[in-house]
């Protein structure tokens, strides 16, 4: 799996499993942006991971990426840097349901959710559709096992599944319309990820050993999980392979 050095983008790249990405793609020799929202958290992550590569491949650009300005900033500034091989939509959250009851809460939370988790991706890839390398581009949602399974109980509301789900639909017209241009588009929804600050403070024993018991091969997954697969799907050698919603969850959806 040898690819000449190409412009990837990862959102969501400083923390977590878009860290883990990065880093895979950084390490394998391409230049990477990461994009996220706290600016010294991110020139940190791409100090750190251009240590590591041993190069100064990493850049960070700071940018809400719910906001259609500030996406348009830094798609002005990845395109100083060329066309985009590869473009990872991985940032995202999971919103904590609203503490007060109504509808007026319930319908904030829900917008939140969607713009974070889906809303993100869209305005990202379409400020980047133009920039986009032809034939060869690489398109790689990053959903959830939630968006398959139905996002309920201890972790989420609705809206983060709902919002996931959203995306596959979206993705899977993309994947139809970018095709002939020789860009493929897949989708991958992890189960539970172990490490990561979205499960922060949640992740008690008892939780991690339900989220362990959920699955067939009795680990929780890791972000190097997440960003092997993340590269592969990235790579020349996949280029048949598009408009799939890939899950990578331990065999957790097909349940015990
Ligand atoms: P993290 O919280 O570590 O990562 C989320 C990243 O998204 C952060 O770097 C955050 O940076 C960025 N982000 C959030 N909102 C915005 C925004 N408005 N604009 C720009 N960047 C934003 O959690 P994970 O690594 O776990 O999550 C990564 C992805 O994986 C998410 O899409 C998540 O839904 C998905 N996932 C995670 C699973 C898990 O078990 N961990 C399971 C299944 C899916 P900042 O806050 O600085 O903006």
């Amino acid at each position: 799996m040898i690819n000449a050095s190409r412009l990837v983008v990862v959102s969501g790249g400083a923390t977590g499993i878009g860290r883990a990405i990065a880093g895979a793609f950084a390490t394998d020799g391409d230049r990477v942006v990461i994009i996220g929202r706290r600016e010294e958290l991110l020139r940190q992550a791409a100090e750190e991971m251009n240590r590591a590569a041993g190069s100064a491949s990493v850049i960070p650009i700071g940018a809400d990426l719910t906001e259609p300005s500030e996406v348009e900033r830094a798609a002005d500034r990845i395109a100083e840097l060329g066309t985009v091989d590869v473009l990872v939509n991985n940032a995202g959250a999971i919103i904590t349901p609203p503490a007060e009851s109504g509808l007026g809460a319930l319908a904030a939370s829900w917008r939140h959710d969607l713009e974070i988790n889906l809303i993100t991706a869209v305005l990202l890839t379409n400020a980047l559709l133009d920039r986009l390398t032809r034939p060869g581009g690489r398109l790689v949602m990053i959903s959830s096992a939630a968006a398959q399974r139905g996002g309920a109980g201890s972790h989420s509301a609705g809206s983060y599944a709902a919002a996931k789900a959203a995306l596959h639909g979206w993705a899977l017209g993309l994947a139809r319309q970018l095709g002939p241009d020789g860009i493929t588009v897949n989708i991958l929804a992890p189960g539970y990820i172990q490490d990561t600050d979205i499960f922060r403070g949640q992740d008690t024993p008892e939780f991690v050993a339900a989220k362990i018991a959920d699955t067939l091969v009795g680990r929780p997954g890791t972000p190097a999980d997440v960003a092997a697969a993340v590269r592969y799907i990235a790579s020349a050698d996949a280029g048949y392979l598009t408009g799939q919603i890939i899950g990578l969850n331990g065999g957790a959806v097909l349940g015990r």
